[in-house]
């Protein structure tokens, strides 16, 4: 393999350590470009998962995420020490990669022959670990993994450590990657809005820059396509129905239900379902997926949400009753998922489509992409249309919200005729109106980054409570908000100390801002988002979500008063938590 090796993995690694040392996004940028530009396009979708952190999109359900202990097993055996002798490096470190560079620099065994790895050869055997299951493993992710350190300069050590175990933050976001890309070829940014319109509708930035790679040209005319997921549309928020009406004069409203979002595709009898985050829900949902392909069409992609709902009387008195998200997941949980969908069978209500037999619906605009779902919906068991209603007035507004309140749901949702399908972006095309807007109590989301061990009653469960962090889009920093201590039932605190326990770290995520009156017992990799309500934002000392220097010189940040944990929000991703700055307009709101 050293005869055709293309990009060398040791080169990737230099210039990973580069991008570490800089802060600016334009100097990344032009650091990216270089690296990319030595890339070919056989090998420019691996390289770009491996600086997103990922080893394939969400939907192909490829995860690493080693616990240390593992691959401190693994360095031990690569660099010829004792666990304990990496171990009492850690400690000093405090970070795992640097462990392992520094004692592959002082390596006491050379591995007998080494091979000189380019970018698709460290893929593939991230990929074959991450693969690996069943009895042994474990053991055979170590092997694989030393194999990797053996081969692997110390500094390529460093990356290959944090990225196996979950830690490979490089700080690079999705859009210096785009524009990244936009400069490799054209020397500028000049195809960067067709780059991230292309991401935006097909969630796969491998793809994207293996067409762009290709033929500058193509994406241009990128297309969705059937298998490929968009990125979801989001909603805007506003807390009341004339604000509504001033933002969309004649608008079009449905029920807000509280369901589970599945964007659904069909090409023949091929049906996949796929979550809000993009993860595959296929298997979960049989009876959605056997009535999709009924439907009378060759290929579609639409969306829709889906709800659980028990049947309680007879004859006349026979009455549905909606679950909520969470209920609809336990009960799949509990009951096995075939039992479930007899036993709580689900209505899929479809809102949006997006592409029917070939044609690329998303830039139509709503009113039309509507007239054509109405011709396919309602298509009868479990597929229905999510009924809507063409408004003008705050008053009409109103009466839907009140009905949607009383049928039990979570309010209505306000879709402008006139938009275009804004694929994974929160903007005035749709608003929400909520039952819990405009009261004190709000609700924000927040990643866990680590936990406390619990003291009297709680000692027992080893569990006490969450740290938890909001993004500073600023600085791309995640930034603690909140200890929450209240919300947990006993059974909870164990379930909690179990899943944390097997992401635990011994150092602090990379790019979080902390300061050490909030130090939990245990870090964790930031990956649970949880929602969170609370009585109050106030300002902190310790706390340091959009912490800034007053003019006194005095420093504070915000923190939740009384912060109570609701639920964790599987269906979200870190990169949609709330943000530093929607927490300081929260406060400045609560105050006017
Ligand atoms: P929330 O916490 O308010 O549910 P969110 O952050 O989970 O918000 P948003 O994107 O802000 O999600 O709100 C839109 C969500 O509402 C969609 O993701 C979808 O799952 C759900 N939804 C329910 N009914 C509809 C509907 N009729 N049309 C569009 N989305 C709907």
């Amino acid at each position: 393999m050293t005869n055709d090796i293309m990009l060398k993995f040791s080169d990737v690694a230099n210039v990973f350590s580069e991008i570490e040392s800089r802060s600016g996004r334009l100097e990344m940028t032009d650091i990216l470009a270089e690296l990319f530009k030595r890339a070919d396009k056989s090998e420019i979708s691996r390289l770009v998962y491996l600086i997103q952190g990922i080893l394939a999109p969400p939907y192909e359900g490829i995860d690493l995420g080693l616990g240390e202990q593992f691959a401190i097993r693994a360095i031990a055996a690569s660099a010829g020490y004792s666990r304990e002798q990496v171990e009492a490096n850690y400690k000093k470190s405090g970070d795992l990669g640097l462990t392992a560079e520094e004692l592959l620099k002082k390596k006491r065994q050379q591995a007998l022959s080494s091979t000189e790895m380019d970018v698709i050869y460290v893929h593939t055997a991230f990929v074959k670990m991450a693969k690996t299951g069943g009895t042994g493993s474990q053991e055979l992710k170590i092997k694989y993994l030393t194999e990797l350190l053996n081969n692997s300069e110390p500094l390529g050590g460093r990356f290959i450590v944090r990225f196996v175990t979950g830690q490979l933050r490089l700080g690079v976001g999705d859009p210096t990657i785009l524009d990244a890309l936009s400069v490799s070829r054209t020397g500028d940014k000049s195809l960067r809005e067709e780059l991230e319109r292309a991401y935006s509708v097909c969630a796969d930035m491998g793809h994207v820059a293996t067409v762009f790679f290709e033929n500058p040209d193509k994406i241009r005319k990128f297309s969705v396509q059937p298998f490929k997921p968009l990125m979801p549309a989001l909603a805007e928020r506003l807390s009341t129905p004339e604000e509504i009406i001033e933002k969309i004069p004649i608008c079009s409203v449905e029920m807000k239900f509280d369901g589970f979002r599945l964007q659904v595709h069909k090409k023949g009898n091929n049906v996949e379902l796929y979550s809000r985050k993009l993860e595959k829900m296929t298997p979960m949902f049989p009876e959605i997926v056997s009535a999709v392909t009924e439907l009378a069409c060759d290929s579609i992609i639409f969306e829709g949400e889906a709800l659980a709902y028990e049947e309680t009387g007879t004859g006349k008195l026979k009455k549905k009753k909606y679950l909520s998200f969470q209920e609809t997941i336990q009960r799949k949980r509990k009951h096995g998922i075939s039992d479930a969908a007899k036993a709580f069978p689900l209505n899929l209500f479809a809102f949006d489509i997006l592409y029917l037999d070939g044609k690329d619906l998303t830039t139509e605009p709503y009113e039309k992409r509507r007239k054509i779902l109405e011709k396919i919906f309602p298509s009868g068991k479990n597929l229905k249309l999510s009924e809507r209603k063409i408004v003008k007035s705050g008053n009409a507004l109103e009466k839907l919200f009140r009905t949607s309140m009383d049928s039990g749901l979570e309010g209505i949702m306000a879709k402008d005729p006139n938009s275009p399908y804004a694929a994974g972006k929160r903007k005035f095309a749709w608003i929400k109106l909520k039952k819990s807007y405009g009261k004190a109590v709000d609700t924000i989301d927040v990643v866990i980054v680590g936990y406390y061990l619990g003291k009297g009653a709680r000692a027992e469960f080893e569990f006490g409570g969450l740290l938890a962090a909001v993004q500073n889009t600023k600085s791309g920093k995640l930034e603690t908000v909140a200890k929450i201590g209240s919300g947990f039932s006993e059974d909870e605190m164990r379930q909690f100390k179990e899943m944390l326990e097997k992401i635990q770290t011994k150092s602090p995520p990379k790019d979080l801002e902390f300061n050490d009156a909030q130090k939990p017992d245990y870090w964790v990799v930031p990956k649970y988002v949880a929602e969170v309500a609370f009585d109050e934002i106030t300002k902190s000392p310790t706390h340091t979500c959009g912490m800034k220097a007053n003019i006194g010189g005095e420093t504070k940040g915000h923190a939740l008063r009384f912060p109570r944990l609701l639920a964790l929000r599987e269906d979200k991703s870190v990169k949609e938590i709330t943000t530093s700055e929607e927490v300081e307009s929260l406060y400045y709101k609560q105050h006017r």
